[in-house]
């Protein structure tokens, strides 16, 4: 193994080695190579995290709503302007191309402009004269200090889809990324400092399971945002709430692209390419599944592969569409699929494996991969594969198409590809997904409504960022007041009611 750099936690201010022996590799998956180590968190490290987190907050949770604001203006500001310079972490580290990086900042830059704007979203609700000479009014207060724990596929985005809200209102914040490609994590913690955020209002402690572990259960911890695999958000949703603390935690998906008949057959081509093999399928709203609905199927595909054959898969520093994926076990099991799918009677329509690929000869590289004619018992189709792989289920009929997409346990996103409003209509109401799209194949929502699916897609009531993203990182205190004078007096032992 190459690579001896040690990536240190952020813990008050400041870079932190943390009192653990373990770390783990950060590979360059275009090279193949370990580029550099990140330390492992211990329970200690993240209680040291947690405590910084807390004497932070009495401070500023206390701090002038101004003085916050200008805090977020400046990083905004200066993550505006260095945003190349987070792209090429991003693609050194995650293998994304370095377009899809920056895309992946300015959604990112989105929320910290919606956070910008916390005074507004927080100024509360005033009724004079409620009852007679009694004011009531609810306020917005921050919770204290909440963790964030983050997945690999958007180590700069999913950060940001909290951080900047839970600051702006007044929170302090433990992150815990993922260990995969941490590095953007702490960069992020060097950038809010010199834009003068206090020591230990963000805080990061890299690692794995034991660091998470001890964040959800740490008492002094109020509430966890989660984004990863539905298996571990639903492990941190039941011991985080039996620990007593708010949880959002978005999980898994499997992504429907339903197109009909009267669909413009060539850009439903392009945007199941673009939405299927984008960061080599490695985001919560790839399409992954597209329903041909007859007799659409054969023209699709038809198209679909000539668009396909042009794609170059390569380093993501250079002139490719499409980067590596993220761990070479990854590439492995996702290439494993294919064999599943021809074993379970579908057809590899292209398969990506032995590419040749525009970078080193070690990168972490498959292909784009499309398999028709996928049964729905097969794993091609019930497992969330999470790489460059998309698969085609025909169906007879628009009703049929919206029943396979109700019978998945997932709702994170779908799309609907027609020329026909009365059925796009009647595809977002008909259909049980958080997330819909209509001509859209990847419908994430602007920072200002709110991100997140339903069912095994996320577990908890409040979405990310966004209306709910506020909500989340505020608890409402509603006060009842009046200013005595003696017209107040004497005895009653009724329950108070308004006149
Ligand atoms: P993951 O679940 O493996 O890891 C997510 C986080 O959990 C990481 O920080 C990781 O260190 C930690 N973790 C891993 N195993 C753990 C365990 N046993 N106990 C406690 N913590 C653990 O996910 P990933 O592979 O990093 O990311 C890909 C997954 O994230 C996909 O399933 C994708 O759909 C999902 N995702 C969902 C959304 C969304 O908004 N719904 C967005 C992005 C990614």
């Amino acid at each position: 193994m190459t690579g001896t750099e040690m990536l240190d936690h952020w813990i008050d201010g400041g870079p932190d080695a943390g009192s653990g022996t373990r770390s783990g590799p950060v590979y360059d998956p275009a090279k193949g190579i370990v580029a550099k180590q990140v330390r492992f968190g211990t329970a200690g490290d993240v209680d040291r995290a947690v405590q910084a987190a807390a004497k932070a907050f009495t401070s500023w949770g206390n701090a002038s709503i101004a003085k916050r604001q200008q805090v977020l203006f400046a990083f905004r500001e200066l993550l505006n302007a260095r945003r190349s310079e987070l792209a090429e972490i991003l693609t050194a580290e995650h293998g994304k191309v370095l377009s899809d990086a920056a895309g992946e900042i300015a959604r990112g830059l989105e929320v910290v402009e919606f956070a910008c704007g916390m005074p507004h979203l927080t100024k509360g609700t005033y009724s004079l004269n409620a009852s007679t000479d009694v004011d009531v009014y609810t306020v917005k207060e921050p919770l204290g200090v909440v963790g964030i724990i983050s997945p690999f596929n958007f180590p700069a985005m999913v950060p940001l889809w909290f951080f900047p809200i839970a600051i702006a209102a007044g929170n302090t914040v433990v992150l815990k990324p993922s260990e995969k490609d941490p590095t953007s994590a702490s960069w992020m913690a060097g950038l809010l400092k010199e834009a003068g955020l206090p020591d230990g209002v963000f805080n990061v402690v890299h690692g794995d399971k034991e660091a998470v572990d001890a964040l959800l259960e740490h008492p002094e911890v109020s509430a966890i945002s989660f984004v990863g695999s539905t298996p571990i958000a639903r492990h941190v949703y039941e011991t985080a709430t039996r620990a007593g603390k708010r949880v959002q935690a978005l999980g898994g998906a499997k992504n429907h692209m339903l197109v009909l008949p009267d669909a413009d057959l060539d850009l439903a081509a392009d945007a199941a390419v673009n939405a299927g093999f984008g960061s080599a399928g490695e985001r919560c709203m790839a399409i992954s599944v597209l329903v041909a609905v007859d007799p659409v199927g054969d023209d699709l595909i038809g198209k679909i592969t000539e668009r396909m054959a042009t794609l170059r898969t390569g380093d993501g520093r250079g002139e490719a569409d499409m980067g590596p994926l993220i761990t070479r076990e990854h590439r492995d099991k996702v290439a494993g699929y294919l064999d599943v799918a021809s074993k379970d009677g579908a057809t590899v329509v292209v398969d990506g494996r032995g590419v040749r690929a525009d970078g080193e000869a070690d990168g972490f590289w498959l292909g784009p991969c499309l398999v028709d004619n996928v049964p729905t018992s097969s794993t091609v189709y019930t497992d969330e594969i999470f790489g460059p792989v998309l698969s085609v289920v025909r169906v007879g009929s628009y009703a049929e198409g919206v029943e396979l997409i109700n019978s998945v346990p997932y709702g994170n996103g779908t799309a609907i590809f027609t020329n026909d409003g009365g059925a796009a209509r009647r595809f977002q109401r008909d259909v049980e997904v958080g997330m819909v799209g209509v001509n859209v194949p990847i419908p994430v929502p602007v920072a200002y409504h709110s991100f997140g699916g339903w069912k095994a897609s996320m577990f908890g009531d409040a979405k990310a960022y966004g209306p709910h993203g506020v909500e989340f990182f505020t608890r409402d205190k509603t006060i009842t007041s009046r200013w005595l004078d003696p017209s107040h007096g004497g005895l009653n032992l009724g329950f108070p009611q308004n006149d």
